[in-house]
C-alpha cells in the first residue's frame, strides 16, 4: 500500500510579504525582500512516498551547513535580509529518514520540486540515487545566472547529474502537464509553474484521494485559497494560474494540499483534510 510520511528538516523565517505578496511589479519584489515584518517560524518539509516500486523522496530539505557564514554567496542580498534558518545537524534529511525507520540508501528516486536551497540542501546525503528535476528548472538554476536568481548551485554535490524531465504542455486542467512516475500511475509529476518557472508538483493517489505534494506552489494553503502569489516568485501570473488549476481540481474531487512550509500540513496529512476552495 502506498503511504506518505512528512519529514521536517528545521525551520525558516522569511518576510511576511514573501509569504503573501504586497504590491505588484518591482514593489512586490521590494516588499518581499525588505518588509519589516517576518513570517512566523515555518517548517521546512520533505515528503517520503512508500510505494511498492520503491521509496520516493520529494525534496531533501535544508542542510545545517547553511547556518554558517559564507555558505551562501556573500554578495547576494536575499541571504542577508530575506531569510533566517534554524537547521541543526539532527534536523537534516539523513537523520530524519532514520527517525522514520529508513536509511538514505533505501531511497530509490528523489524528485526535486525545484532547486531552491531549502529543497535541494540535503542532496549530500544521497549517493548514486536517481534525481528528477524539470529541465526548465535545472537550466534556470545553473551557472552564475542561476546564483543571481537565488540558487546556490556551487553547493550542489560535485556529481549532481539529475535526470531532466520535460512535462507535456500546460492546459486548462492540472493534469494536462503531467506524466506517471510509477507504472501503476498512482504517483505523477505535474508542472506547477509560478514560484519558479520550472517547478514540479507530485500527485499521489491513495484511497480515492489525491495528495498533492506541491513544493512552493504557495507557502500557505490560505494564500492559495485567497489567490495571492508569493512575494519573490519568478512568475506571479503563472502562479495564480497554477492555483486556479489546483482549486478547480479540488472542486471536482478530494485533494489534500501538502506543500513545503505550511505549518498545518502535518495535521492535514494525518486527518486527510481536503482543500476547500472558496465558494
Ligand atoms: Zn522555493
Amino acid at each position: 500500500m502506498t503511504k506518505i510520511q512528512i519529514l521536517q528538516t528545521g525551520t525558516v523565517w522569511i518576510k511576511a510579504a514573501q509569504v503573501r505578496a504586497r504590491g505588484a511589479g518591482l514593489m512586490r519584489i521590494y516588499n518581499g525582500l525588505f518588509d519589516a515584518d517576518w513570517s512566523p517560524e515555518l517548517p521546512i518539509y520533505a515528503y517520503l512516498i512508500e510505494h511498492p516500486e520503491g521509496l520516493i523522496l520529494v525534496d531533501t530539505g535544508e542542510t545545517a551547513r547553511a547556518m554558517r557564514r559564507g555558505y551562501f554567496p556573500l554578495w547576494h542580498p536575499y541571504y542577508h535580509v530575506g531569510i533566517r534558518l534554524n537547521v541543526q545537524p539532527d534536523d537534516e534529511i539523513g537523520p530524519q529518514l532514520r527517525l522514520a525507520g529508513f536509511d538514505p540508501r533505501d531511497v530509490k528516486t528523489i524528485v526535486l520540486t525545484h532547486l531552491h536551497t531549502d529543497h535541494a540542501g540535503g542532496l549530500a546525503w544521497f549517493d548514486k540515487v536517481r534525481v528528477l528535476v524539470s529541465k526548465q528548472e535545472y537550466e534556470a538554476a545553473r551557472g552564475f545566472a542561476g546564483r543571481v536568481a537565488g540558487y546556490p548551485n556551487h553547493r550542489w554535490p560535485k556529481n549532481f547529474t539529475p535526470e531532466l524531465q520535460q512535462l507535456p504542455a500546460i492546459g486548462s486542467d492540472l493534469m494536462d502537464a503531467s506524466m506517471p512516475l510509477t507504472s501503476d500511475g498512482a504517483v505523477r509529476l505535474i508542472a506547477a509553474p509560478g514560484h519558479t518557472r520550472g517547478q514540479m508538483a507530485v500527485s499521489v493517489e491513495i484511497d480515492g484521494i489525491m495528495f498533492l505534494l506541491a513544493g512552493d506552489v504557495s507557502y500557505l494553503e490560505q494564500t492559495l485559497r485567497d489567490g495571492i502569489p508569493d512575494g519573490l516568485g519568478a512568475d506571479p501570473a503563472a502562479q495564480l494560474q497554477t492555483h486556479a488549476r489546483i482549486l478547480a481540481m479540488a472542486r471536482r474531487r478530494p485533494l489534500v494540499y501538502l506543500n513545503g512550509h505550511d505549518p498545518n500540513c502535518r495535521q492535514r496529512l494525518q486527518d486527510r483534510q481536503t482543500l476547500q476552495p472558496p465558494a
